[in-house]
């Protein structure tokens, strides 16, 4: 079982997918009136809120979620056809949908990018990621497949299963990236020493 932890990143360029989680509201989606930012009584931090109905419009962060999907010891990543880091390399991820588990989202988010299907494969959950300046938490996960076929789709250039030497670690879409990636193939390789030295 690998570490779970929760690392926060402050500073960062825009990362995986989709816009910021910080873009507001403008209009009431009640009564369709403008909003704007106050205290309301009952709370102590500034909300957006509707002058004429008193609806507030609450803004908290995006959960999104990413997988490390291997087989054997190659990694499957991504080429992103879409910006920011359009052409760079990234694991499948992205916004998790209402009604999904994170499970779910994560499983559809390999197979929407990368053709590669995780029904009945377990799901590790290895931590969360906290990008402060963009408001977002990924739910991260790991799963290993049992065969190597992929193939990108609409939101991919390009899919591949990587070895650790192969791996395109100049071109990964956002700056921490080649960090979690050199730390997840440290955890496999001391995982599988301590299951040899337990005759397992
Ligand atoms: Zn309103």
């Amino acid at each position: 079982m690998y570490k779970t932890e929760i690392a926060t990143h402050r500073a960062l360029s825009s990362p995986n997918l989709g816009p910021p989680g910080t873009r507001a509201a403008v209009h009431c989606a009640q009564c369709g009136e403008r909003l704007s930012r106050k205290i309301p009584a009952t709370e102590s931090r500034e909300r957006l809120v509707c002058s004429s109905c008193g609806y507030i419009s609450y803004e908290n962060p995006k959960i999104l979620v990413a997988c490390l999907v291997t087989f054997g010891e190659r990694l499957l990543l991504c080429r992103r056809a879409l910006a920011p880091g359009y052409g760079l390399w990234a694991p499948p991820g992205g916004f998790l949908e209402n009604g999904e588990t994170p499970q779910e989202g994560a499983a559809r988010e390999v197979w929407e990018e990368t053709g590669v299907r995780l029904v009945g494969t377990p799901l590790v959950f290895r931590g969360l990621t906290c990008l402060m300046e963009l408001n977002e938490v990924y739910a991260n996960f790991s799963a290993s497949v049992s065969c190597g076929r992929c193939q990108p789709g609409a939101e991919a250039l390009d899919a591949a299963f990587f070895a650790p030497d192969e791996l395109p670690w100049a071109e990964l879409a956002y700056p921490t990236l080649a960090d979690d990636l050199r730390q997840f193939f440290h955890e496999r390789v001391a995982h599988r020493s301590r299951k040899q030295s337990l005759g397992r």
